[in-house]
C-alpha cells in the first residue's frame, strides 16, 4: 500500500494539527455566524421600529394637519357664506358676480378653488370643474351626511374639501384644496425619515391603522394607511404612507462590512494561531510517534524531551521503557551467545566469528572419552574442567575467545592462510591436554581431538563452518589422528544417501553395478598374475558412487550378501572371459567382514567356487576376524579347504593383532596403502613396510603393496622383497574389456613402461 501523501493526510484529518486548526476554526466560525445573526435581527427590529415609529408620527402629523387645514377651510367658507355682497348676489342669482368673487378669492391664493353650490345641484366655482358625480357626491355628503369636509375627486384628481352653510340661502360655500404632489412633498419634508407620502382612493390592499411590511417593487416596504373621510360612500379615501425597508439598513451597512472585515481577521488569525499553537502542541507528539515507529523497525531511538507536561512525562517514560528493552535484548543477546553452564560463548556465538573473515578456521577440539569422563568426576566438575581447559585453549591461542559448541566440545577461531596451517595450529592447541586438569584437587588425564574447517564451497549444504569443523572432527576420530580438516569427498551426502541403499538394490537388478579389474603386478614372474574385482556404481543421476560410500551402507544395512553374491558370480564369469582371452588370472573379491559371521554365505562361496572351478582370492579385513574370531577363523578356514586364497587386506591401518595374524590361514598380507603412498618421502613408513614385509614372511605369507604410484615406491618394494605390487602405477581399476586390452600388450612393453 502506498503511504498517504501529506495532502492525503491534511484531506482525511490525518493529523492532530489539521484536526485542531479545523475544530477551532468551525467552532470560531459558528460563534461569529450566530453573534451576526444576533446583531442582523437586533439592527433590523430596531430600525424597524424606528421606521414605525416615525410612520406613526407622521400620520399623526399629517392628520393634525388635515384637521386645522380643514377647519381653516372651512372658517374661510364661513366668513365668505357670511359676507352680504355675497349673499345678495346668490340670492338676486347674479352668477358673473359670483364668479368674481370666488375668482378672488382664488387669485388671492388662500384656495386653490371656491364653489357656490346650491341645494339644487346649481354650482358656480372657480378654480374647479367639478363634474355631475363630484356634485352629487357633494350634496350626499353635505346633505344627509352632516359632513363638512373630506376627500373629493374631480376631474380624476383628489382635493380636500371643506364647506360652510350659505346663511338664508338653500346652498353652501366649498372650498377646495388640491392633494398633489406638491402637498405630499411638503408632507414628507416633516418626516424625519425620508419615507413617500400619497393620497389613494379605494386602498384595497392596504390595512389601515398599523403599519405593514408589504412587497413593492422596490424591495420589502413598511406601509402606513391613514383613513380619510371621503364625501362619495363609495369611494374611501386614505393617505398612504410608504418606506422601503433597505433604505432603513441603509445605515448599517458599513458597520455590517465592518463586522464582517473583523470576523474574516479574526479567523485568519485564529487560524495561523492555532496552527502555530498546535505544532507546538503536536511537535513532541510527531517526534514520540516517530520514536515509537523507529523502535517498531528494531532501532532504539530516544524520544526528545522538551516539556514537563504530559508529553514530556510521557516521552520521559517512552525513553525509560527503550532503555529496559535495550537492556532486556542484551541479556537475551548474551543468553542466546553463551553457554549456561560454563558461561562461556556458545556455538552461536563462534558461527557469527566465523562468518566475518575470509581466512578465518574453525576448530573444535573434542574431549575424548568425553562421557566416560564425565560419569566419573560428575556433571558439575566437568563443567569446571571445560572452563580450565577453555582458559588453556584460550591463553595458547593468544586470547582468542573460546566456545562450547557441544556437550564435550570446545571450539575456536584462528587465522590462518592455509588448511596445512590451520592443522598444525590444532595440533599445537591440542597440547592444552598435556597437563592434567586438577578438578577438586584431583588431576583429571584427558585427550583432545580437533576437527578443522575453514569457509565451505559456494552452495555447499553444510554452510555453517562449525558443522564442518564437527565433522572433521569425527573424521579425526575415525582416523585415529591428533586432528584433521573437514574431508568433503569422504562426507559424501548423507542426507541424499538416506534413499541410497533401496536404490542400490534395484540398480543391482538394472545392470547399473559392475566390476572394474585392478592389475596385481608379481615381480618374480614378471607381470600380472591376478586381478581385483573393485565393484563400481553409476547412479542414473549422481554418477558414479565411491564404492567406500556404498559397500559401507549397504554393511550396516545387512544388504552386503546379495551384493557380494552377485560379485562373486561375477568376477568367476570374467575370469571365464579372461582365460578365454589367454589369461589365467587371479580374481580377488573382497569379502566384507560381516559376512565372516555368516555360515550360508561360507556354504554359497564355497558351493560357487566348487562348480565353477575358478581360481579365486578372497579379500578380508583383519579386523572383520577380531569380532567373532572362532567362527571367523572357521569360516576362514572353509574357504582355504575349498582351495580360495585369503588375502589380508589394509594391513596397518588398523589395530593390527598378530595373535590372529598367526592363526587365520592367510595366503597373503596387503599392506594398506597408505604406508605405500608415504614411501617415497617417509623413512619411517620405510622401516614399517620392510618389517612388515619380514614379518609376513616369517609366517610364511606372500606379500602385496597395493597404492603403488610411484616407480620409486615400486623399486624400493622389489629391493624389500615385496611380492607383488597393485597401484595406479601399474594400472587403475578398469572395465574388463579395458583390462583384456591391456593385457593385450606384451610383458616385455609392460615392465618397460614401468621402469
Ligand atoms: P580396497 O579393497 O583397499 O581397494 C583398493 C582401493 O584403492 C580401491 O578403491 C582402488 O581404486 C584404490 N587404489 C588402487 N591403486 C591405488 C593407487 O595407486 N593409489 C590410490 N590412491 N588408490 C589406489 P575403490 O575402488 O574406491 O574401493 C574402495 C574400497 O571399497 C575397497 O578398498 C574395498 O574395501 C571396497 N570394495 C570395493 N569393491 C568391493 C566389493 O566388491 N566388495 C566389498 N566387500 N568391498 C569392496
Ligand atoms: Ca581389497
Ligand atoms: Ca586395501
Amino acid at each position: 500500500m502506498k503511504p498517504p501523501g501529506p495532502v492525503h493526510r491534511l484531506l482525511t484529518f490525518r493529523t492532530l494539527r489539521t484536526r485542531l486548526t479545523v475544530l477551532y476554526m468551525g467552532l470560531f466560525s459558528l460563534g461569529l455566524i450566530l453573534s451576526a445573526i444576533a446583531v442582523v435581527t437586533a439592527v433590523t427590529s430596531s430600525a424597524r421600529g424606528m421606521v414605525r415609529d416615525e410612520m406613526a408620527s407622521a400620520g399623526a402629523v399629517y392628520s393634525q394637519l388635515w384637521d386645522a387645514r380643514s377647519s381653516q377651510m372651512r372658517e374661510g367658507a364661513a366668513a365668505m357664506a357670511r359676507d352680504p355682497g355675497l349673499r345678495a348676489a346668490i340670492a338676486t342669482e347674479d352668477a358673473p358676480a359670483v364668479r368674481s368673487a370666488l375668482e378672488d378669492l382664488r387669485a388671492s391664493g388662500r384656495v386653490d378653488g371656491a364653489m357656490i353650490l346650491g341645494i339644487d345641484g346649481q354650482a358656480v366655482s372657480a378654480g374647479l370643474n367639478p363634474d355631475a358625480a363630484a356634485i352629487d357626491a357633494l350634496l350626499k355628503g353635505l346633505g344627509s351626511g352632516g359632513l363638512d369636509g373630506g376627500v373629493l375627486t374631480m376631474e380624476g384628481q383628489a382635493f380636500q374639501v371643506a364647506a360652510a352653510p350659505v346663511a338664508g340661502a338653500a346652498g353652501w360655500v366649498v372650498f377646495a384644496e388640491r392633494l398633489d404632489a406638491a402637498q405630499m412633498r411638503n408632507l414628507e419634508r416633516l418626516s424625519a425619515i425620508p419615507l413617500s407620502a400619497a393620497v389613494v382612493l379605494n386602498p384595497s390592499q392596504v390595512s389601515t391603522g398599523q403599519p405593514a411590511t408589504i412587497e413593492t417593487d422596490k424591495g420589502e416596504s413598511m406601509q402606513l394607511a391613514h383613513a380619510l373621510p371621503s364625501f362619495d360612500p363609495g369611494v374611501k379615501a386614505a393617505l398612504v404612507l410608504t418606506y422601503p425597508l433597505h433604505r432603513a439598513m441603509q445605515p448599517y451597512e458599513t458597520l455590517f462590512l465592518w463586522l464582517t472585515a473583523i470576523g474574516a481577521a479574526g479567523l485568519a488569525l485564529l487560524m495561523s494561531g492555532t496552527w502555530v499553537l498546535s505544532r507546538g502542541l503536536t511537535r513532541p507528539i510527531t517526534a514520540l510517534d516517530e520514536a515509537v515507529h523507529r523502535v517498531q523497525q528494531g532501532e532504539y531511538v530516544e524520544a526528545p524531551v522538551t516539556s514537563a507536561d504530559e508529553i514530556g512525562r510521557l516521552a520521559g517514560r517512552f525513553n525509560a521503557m527503550v532503555g529496559d528493552l535495550k537492556d532486556r535484548e542484551a541479556r537475551l543477546t548474551h543468553m542466546a551467545l553463551h553457554d549456561q553452564e560454563t558461561g562461556l560463548p556458545n556455538r552461536l556465538s563462534l558461527e557469527r566469528q566465523a562468518s566475518g573473515h575470509a581466512d578465518a578456521w574453525v576448530i573444535l577440539f573434542g574431549v575424548d572419552r568425553f562421557e566416560v569422563v564425565r560419569s566419573a568426576i560428575g556433571y558439575d566438575s566437568m563443567g569446571r574442567l571445560l572452563a580450565v581447559l577453555g582458559a588453556r585453549l584460550s591463553a595458547l591461542a593468544d586470547g582468542a575467545p573460546i566456545a562450547r559448541v557441544g556437550a564435550g566440545a570446545l571450539g575456536l577461531v584462528i587465522i590462518a592462510s592455509s588448511k596445512a596451517e590451520a592443522l598444525e595450529a590444532a595440533e599445537h592447541l591440542a597440547a592444552a591436554a598435556q597437563e592434567p586438569i586438577s578438578v577438586n584437587g584431583a588431576p583429571v588425564d584427558i585427550a583432545l581431538t580437533a576437527g578443522v574447517a575453514g569457509h565451505g564451497a559456494a552452495g555447499s549444504d553444510l554452510t555453517s563452518s562449525v558443522d564442518r569443523a564437527a565433522i572433521a572432527l569425527d573424521q579425526a576420530r575415525t582416523a585415529r589422528r591428533t586432528a584433521a580438516a573437514f574431508d568433503e569427498v569422504a562426507y559424501g551426502d548423507p542426507a541424499g544417501n538416506l534413499s541410497l541403499i533401496s536404490e542400490l538394490m534395484t540398480a543391482l537388478a538394472d545392470g547399473e553395478v559392475s566390476l572394474a579389474y585392478q592389475p596385481k603386478y608379481d615381480f618374480r614372474a614378471g607381470g600380472v598374475t591376478g586381478v581385483e574385482a573393485l565393484m563400481r556404481w553409476t547412479h542414473p543421476r549422481r554418477g558414479a558412487v565411491a564404492p567406500d560410500l556404498f559397500i559401507g551402507m549397504a554393511e550396516e544395512t545387512g544388504h552386503i550378501r546379495p551384493l557380494t553374491e552377485w560379485a562373486i558370480r561375477r568376477a568367476i564369469e570374467d575370469q571365464k572371459t579372461m582365460a578365454a582371452a589367454g589369461h589365467s588370472l587371479t580374481v580377488a573379491v573382497n569379502i566384507s567382514g560381516r559376512l565372516l559371521s555368516d555360515e550360508s554365505f561360507a556354504d554359497f562361496a564355497v558351493n560357487e567356487v566348487a562348480t565353477s572351478g575358478a581360481t579365486l582370492c578372497f579379500e578380508i579385513t583383519e579386523t572383520a576376524v577380531m569380532g567373532n574370531p572362532e567362527m571367523a577363523l572357521r569360516i576362514v578356514d572353509r574357504f582355504a579347504d575349498a582351495g580360495i586364497s585369503v588375502s589380508l587386506d589394509d594391513y596397518g591401518s588398523g589395530l593390527s593383532s598378530l595373535t590372529y595374524l598367526k592363526r587365520i590361514r592367510a595366503d597373503e598380507l596387503k599392506i594398506d596403502k597408505s604406508f605405500i603412498l608415504g614411501l617415497d618421502d617417509s623413512a619411517r613408513d620405510g622401516l614399517l613396510v620392510k618389517s612388515t614385509i619380514d614379518l609376513a614372511h616369517g609366517l610364511g605369507l606372500k606379500v602385496t603393496a597395493e597404492g603403488v604410484e610411484t616407480p620409486t615406491a615400486l623399486a624400493l618394494l622389489q629391493g624389500m622383497g615385496c611380492d607383488m605390487a597393485q597401484g595406479y602405477l601399474i594400472g587403475r581399476p578398469v572395465p574388463i574389456a579395458a583390462l583384456l586390452e591391456r593385457l593385450a600388450v606384451p610383458a616385455r612393453e609392460t615392465k618397460a613402461a614401468i621402469r
